[in-house]
């Protein structure tokens, strides 16, 4: 009780964990609220999947900041409902916190879209725990077709959704095939190995200048993928997936990659909406809420074309949500959020990515793959983790050997 207005803060992504360092100087006590006891850097979850990276190299426990701030507690803890008009969150066994003001960067959630038994079947690599089953469940196929010998279809893989998560885990599964499977796992070849990506759209990675998705299929043929634009998913089962052209193809693992939607919180909140997201207005607070603000991947702005589900604009909105408290209290008018623009990147492999960056620079391949690398390691929370991802991608990448997968699951 130290008589300063309380600021909770539900979410320790980009976005909760940015507002978090603008406000640890402001005149408040910050209550942290996140289901994990860790932050994931999600862009490189794909790379924990394929066994690239270990689960920890790319996971920052959120105390290692905390208790740097005398004013800032975290509560590992999954917030049920929000009561804006009384100020309060509630926690899953019942538990109410007071709030002055309340920030909500509960990201996005995995959205199947309703294809039949996509949700059932499919694998999404959004959270920590997906990233690590699907390993399991890769390595776990590959070392039962090594000691029994490859069944049809055991060791396809098909990738739903060609943006840049879709092509970076076909561009790391195609590198594990060409590379590692053969020369470790007696029994399996590579041509046992298929890798299927499915986008709908006419072209890979939308965002980006067609050069650079032209480039990016061109190059994922190159390692094997088969690359089927113009294509979708019509269903799903536990042993193969069917095409709306009506090809059915017997695979091992689906791994969903085709997008995202509101999060079960999102979802739950009483407030108005675009698509699913909570609409903001232009300083970040929620439509008709004076005191409360939503950031990153869970808000939209009402007024003006929605954000992208990246991390910049979350760190962005993190920063801006802070500011506009600090203002509040000093009795200041709010201001607008502006966007900077940083560019966006996709890598499809060793020597080979894609980024558009400022000024409208287009990038691609080795010059491309660099950057990608270096921007990875600057934007890991951590020191640790930056050496750990340093000494990882050093290791793998000039040697090529990351010899078998490791199964830690049941
Ligand atoms: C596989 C993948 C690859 C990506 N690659 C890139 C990329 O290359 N470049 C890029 O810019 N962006 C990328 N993104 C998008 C980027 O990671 C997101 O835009 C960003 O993480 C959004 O930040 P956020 O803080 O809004 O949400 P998140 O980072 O998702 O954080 C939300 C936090 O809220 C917590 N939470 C959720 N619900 C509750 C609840 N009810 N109670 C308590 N806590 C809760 C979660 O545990 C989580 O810690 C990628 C995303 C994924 C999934």
């Amino acid at each position: 009780m130290t008589g300063r207005p309380t600021v909770v803060v539900i979410g320790a992504g980009f976005a909760g964990l940015a507002a978090c360092r603008e406000l640890v100087s402001a005149p408040v006590d910050i209550v942290l609220v996140d289901r994990h006891n860790f932050s994931t850097f999600q862009p490189l979850l794909y790379q924990v999947a394929t066994g690239g990276l270990n689960p920890g190299d790319i996971a920052y426990p959120v105390r290692s900041y905390v208790r740097k701030h005398p004013n800032l507690t975290f509560r590992q803890e999954t917030v049920t409902a929000v009561d804006t008009e009384s100020g309060k969150v509630e926690i899953a066994d019942g538990e109410l916190i007071s709030f002055d003001y309340l920030i909500v960067a509960v990201g996005a959630a995995t959205n199947y879209f309703g294809v039949p038994g996509a949700a059932e079947s499919a694998r999404a690599i959004y959270t920590m725990e997906d990233a690590v089953a699907v390993r399991d469940k890769l390595a776990r196929s590959i070392e039962r077709a090594s000691s029994r010998g490859v069944q049809p279809g055991e060791l396809t893989v098909v990738i739903v959704g060609g943006g840049a998560t879709g092509v970076e885990m076909a561009g790391a599964l195609a590198e594990m095939r060409r590379m590692q499977l053969a020369t470790t796992y007696e029994g399996i070849s590579a041509s046992d190995v298929r890798v299927v990506l499915v986008e709908q759209q006419d072209r890979l990675l939308a965002p980006f200048a067609e050069r650079l998705s032209a480039y990016a299929a061109t190059a994922l043929s190159q390692r094997g993928v088969e690359v089927r634009c113009d294509e979708s998913v019509a269903e799903v089962t536990p042993e193969h997936v069917v095409l709306k052209s009506g090809e059915v193809i017997e695979c091992g693992l689906v791994l969903w990659a085709a997008g995202v939607g509101p999060c079960s919180l999102a979802q739950a909140l009483d407030v108005p909406k675009v698509k699913g997201r909570l609409a903001v207005d232009e300083d970040l607070r929620v439509s008709g809420h004076d005191n409360v603000f939503a950031i990153g991947d869970v808000a939209a702005a009402a007024a003006t074309a929605p954000l992208p589900q990246l991390a910049q604009p979350a760190i962005q909105g993190g920063q801006h949500a802070a500011k506009q408290i600090r203002l509040l209290l000093a009795s200041q008018p709010t201001q607008p959020f502006r966007y900077h623009d940083k560019g966006i990147m996709a890598t499809i492999g060793r020597r080979s990515a894609v980024a558009e960056i400022f000024l409208g620079i287009k990038l691609k391949g080795t010059l491309a793959w660099m950057a990608w690398l270096g921007l990875h390691i600057v934007f890991l929370l951590g020191v640790r983790n930056r050496l750990s991802v340093i000494l990882n991608w050093a290791w793998r990448y000039l040697s090529w050997r990351r010899v078998g997968r490791v199964i830690v699951g049941n």
